[in-house]
């Protein structure tokens, strides 16, 4: 950061330019040939000048590396032309060689009063010439090396420096000890410090508990303006070796907005935690009176319906013969009426208790033992409709064995009774990752995917007078499903294309 100490001696000459360049004086032109034949090469351009006046003219336009001045001259001596050389601030550091006869003290003293480098005897040996010009050439072309080299330097200095204001978020440069060396403009308006109040003093004046331990990312830390008051920061120290020592460059980063949004964040949270809770409790409480509802009207519908049940069926039988026309017909209603009912209750109890969560105590079921006992319980149905059940190969899974049979009856059940002859049937298990996908398929009368999600409902029914039934049986098949852990659906090409029942259960885990 430091260019200063890189800028050029002031007896440097370097060209504008970058051309470097040799200025020779004689009045002589057979002279100043043979000075050019023995200079050749050495530096970019040679400038010749017949007399002081035309040297100075050419020294209005360029720098000179070196000036090759022939002492006598008419007009404008050599001395005299030095002596304004050297009055000129452009030129006043410029090295000039004297090319004399004469050897004198007097003449040498002169010289160097005016600034000479060096005296050249003549006749000039052109070797001793080439090697002392060669000296200001080389000192000319590094100094033009020096100053590209400052230059650059200035420049990445520039860049830096704008970059550093250009940054969102506050940087300061410091020592290892926390004095600051340079902040930009965004810490003035973060911190409220002007910078030249910031800079020399410690880092932890804002920033108490300012430390680093080698490269730190992402630190939380308080911040103090300058008024007192203190903000949440987020900060990066990066730390690096100069020729000045370690410098540390701390990031940072105003967080009060997301400290603050975060606040809200987990307040709202909470709010909705607790309105969860409360709207959970409130579900809980509403569906246990529901199960409370469906517990009293299976169970305690169950005695009054058995009363009219017999009391219609031993009036049927005690006026056997003497009851005709409406009458008996209004007697029949009422007895069928009263069995259907009763049969609904006992279907809504199985419903009850498929759904009772805490009843079933899950352990590992051979799939294939409650399979046979479900096509054993619809053995009369089977040799009634001349269905056939097959099955593939079936897993274990984690289960209740009542459910299972519950499941497999109800679904193999419905097979048989909503096909229109020889129901075929079959039941097959694959794995997908984590599940078994069971399927129960058939050739029956298949559904209308409209439907496919109705069927599973409470007393839910399709064709309410072709085929006897309650509506119950894939509602208490999701229940156990689901209790399983589980998902059932179907899946039907439509009406006249069989059905297929799928569902799943998790595989167990051992
Ligand atoms: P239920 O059979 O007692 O009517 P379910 O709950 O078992 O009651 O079935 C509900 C409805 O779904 C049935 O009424 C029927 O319309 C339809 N359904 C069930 N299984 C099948 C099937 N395998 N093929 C076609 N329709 C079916």
């Amino acid at each position: 950061m430091a260019v200063d100490g890189l800028a050029l001696a002031p007896h440097q000459t370097v060209t504008d330019d970058g051309i470097i360049r040799l200025l020779l004086v004689d009045d002589d032109p057979d002279n100043l040939v043979s000075l050019e034949a023995t200079l050749h090469g050495l530096a970019d351009e040679l400038v010749t000048a017949q007399s002081g006046p035309q040297a100075l003219r050419h020294l209005l336009e360029h720098d000179f590396a070196a000036i090759l001045l022939d002492v006598k001259m008419p007009e404008m001596d050599g001395f005299e032309t030095a002596e304004l050389i050297r009055k000129r601030k452009r030129s006043r550091h410029t090295p000039i060689l004297f090319l004399t006869g004469y050897r004198s003290d007097e003449h040498l003293f002169r010289g160097y009063d005016l600034g000479a480098v060096d005296f050249l005897f003549k006749p000039i040996v052109p070797e001793v010439l080439r090697s002392k010009v060669l000296v200001f050439v080389e000192l000319a072309r590094n100094s033009r090396l020096l100053q590209q080299q400052a230059n650059t330097l200035a420049r990445a200095e520039q860049r830096f420096r704008s970059l550093l204001e250009a940054a969102p978020d506050s940087m300061l440069i410091s020592r290892e000890d926390g004095s600051i060396v340079l902040v930009n403009s965004r810490t003035e308006e973060l911190f409220g410090w002007p910078r030249d109040l910031l800079l020399g003093r410690n880092l932890r004046m804002i920033v108490p508990d300012w430390c680093h331990v080698g490269q730190m990312n992402n630190i939380e830390l308080q911040a103090i303006r300058r008024d007192g008051t203190s903000f949440p920061a987020e900060m990066t120290f990066s730390p690096l070796q100069t020729d000045e020592g370690l410098l540390i460059t701390t990031v940072v980063r105003d967080i009060s907005d997301r400290k603050r949004a975060e606040e809200d964040i987990r307040r709202l949270n909470a709010t909705l935690e607790r309105r969860v809770a409360a709207r959970t409790a409130e579900l809980m409480s509403s569906n246990e009176a529901l199960r409370q509802f469906g517990w009293a009207a299976s169970h305690d519908l169950q005695e009054p319906l058995r009363m009219v049940v017999s009391y219609s069926q031993m009036l049927e039988r005690r006026l056997k013969g003497e009851l005709e026309g409406e009458t008996k017909m209004c007697l029949d209603y009422v007895v069928t009426g009263a069995s259907r009912l009763e049969n609904l209750l006992a279907a809504l109890r199985e419903f009850m208790h498929a759904s009772d969560t805490g009843r079933h105590h899950l352990q590992l079921v051979d799939c294939a033992t409650p399979l046979k006992t479900a096509i054993e319980n619809l053995q009369s149905v089977i040799s009634a409709s001349g269905a056939q059940v097959t099955s593939d190969q079936l897993p274990s899974v984690m289960a209740s064995p009542v459910l299972m049979v519950q499941i497999f009856q109800n679904l193999i059940g419905n097979s048989i009774k909503y096909c229109e002859s020889e129901p075929r049937v079959h039941v097959r298990a694959e794995r997908k990752g984590a599940e078994w996908l069971f399927s129960i398929r058939d050739n029956g009368i298949g559904i209308d995917p409209r439907h496919s999600q109705f069927v599973f409902g409470v007393f839910r029914r399709l064709f309410r007078d072709e085929y006897p039934g309650t509506g119950i049986g894939l509602a208490i098949c999701r229940a156990a499903v689901e209790r399983l852990g589980g998902r059932i659906w179907v899946e039907s090409e439509g009406v006249g294309h069989g059905s297929t029942f799928k569902f799943t259960i998790p595989v167990a885990d051992r």
